[in-house]
């Protein structure tokens, strides 16, 4: 099935009207209206056919159509706004009974484990306030996922994608990579948006290691990476003073700075902080 089933949808202009659908900046709505660039999306995630995805935030339901056409088994999406709620329980819930589903929520406040049976990918154009958020939530998580597929502003997504020695390297590059291979896929200019937002966005997809990167809790991690990242200009052996970490003892120089770590050396020193 394909965008020939998406034709006989109303076009997402005359749902916006419709439904009275202005968008609110609170809520960040910026809504992908251009099927080309929602298919493009949907078929970054392969094949879908076994798959519930869960998506937050489908607005008018753009990219849920696209989902959904492109094949995904099952599509459960979470929504704040009751407007878009009704706009999709009235034109895309009657054309795919069995399929589809739409929950009033705050994503924030969900346990996406619990919307969907596995195997589920989350697949998302995030609302912008709050994607690094939901971002940490995930791969606080990520066994229980097949995979992300997610829109950020480029700014975010070339952050997690940054290799060491970089400006964007950093906390999520480095949470990101530990877990996940992550690979940027396409940029979206802003003016494919309505309205247009500020900056550029970009797709990012996320792909569960079997095994994280190198052995290391959640929590040491996180708190090596804040305390690193947090003077990123000095020294390791200024910066990770009151971790009381033996720096050396990994095998890295005491005068290296945060940014020249890799994630492995990340793990390395949060493993020392998980033994003490
Ligand atoms: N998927 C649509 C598209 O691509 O056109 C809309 C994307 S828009 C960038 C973000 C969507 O997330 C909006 O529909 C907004 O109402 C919704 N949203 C914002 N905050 C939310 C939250 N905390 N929980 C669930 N949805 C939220």
């Amino acid at each position: 099935m394909s965008t020939e089933f998406i034709d006989k949808l109303p076009p997402l202009r005359d749902v916006i009207a419709k439904h009275q659908l202005a968008a609110k900046k609170q809520l960040g709505q910026n809504f992908l209206l251009d099927l080309n660039l929602t298919s493009r999306i949907a078929r970054t995630a392969g094949d879908l056919s076994n798959t519930t995805v869960i998506e937050v935030g489908p607005g008018p339901g753009g990219l849920t159509r696209a989902i959904l056409a492109a094949g995904a088994k099952k599509l459960v999406a979470v929504e704040r706004d009751e407007r878009c709620i009704d706009a999709l329980n009235a034109y895309l819930a009657p054309a795919y009974p069995d399929r589809f589903t739409v929950l009033f929520g705050d994503a924030l406040e969900q346990d996406f484990e619990a919307l969907a049976p596995a195997p589920r990918r989350i697949m998302s154009n995030l609302p912008y306030n709050i994607a690094t958020p939901l971002l940490i939530g995930w791969l606080k998580n990520i066994q229980a996922f097949e995979g992300l597929t997610l829109m950020f502003q480029k700014e975010v997504a070339d952050r997690i994608t940054a290799l060491p020695r970089t400006k964007a390297y950093g906390r999520l590059s480095i949470m990101s990579q530990w877990l996940c291979e992550v690979r940027a896929e396409f940029n979206i200019d802003a003016r494919a948006f309505t309205p247009p937002p500020k900056v550029q966005s970009s797709v990012v997809s996320f792909i569960p290691r079997p095994q994280p990167l190198a052995p290391a809790s959640w929590d040491a991690m996180e708190k090596v990476c804040a305390t690193a990242f947090g003077q990123r200009r000095k020294m390791l052996r200024q910066s990770l003073k009151s971790l009381k970490l033996d720096i050396e003892a990994v095998g890295i120089k005491e005068t290296a700075r945060a940014e020249e770590l890799s994630v492995e050396n990340f793990a390395a020193l949060a493993r020392q902080l998980d033994e003490k």
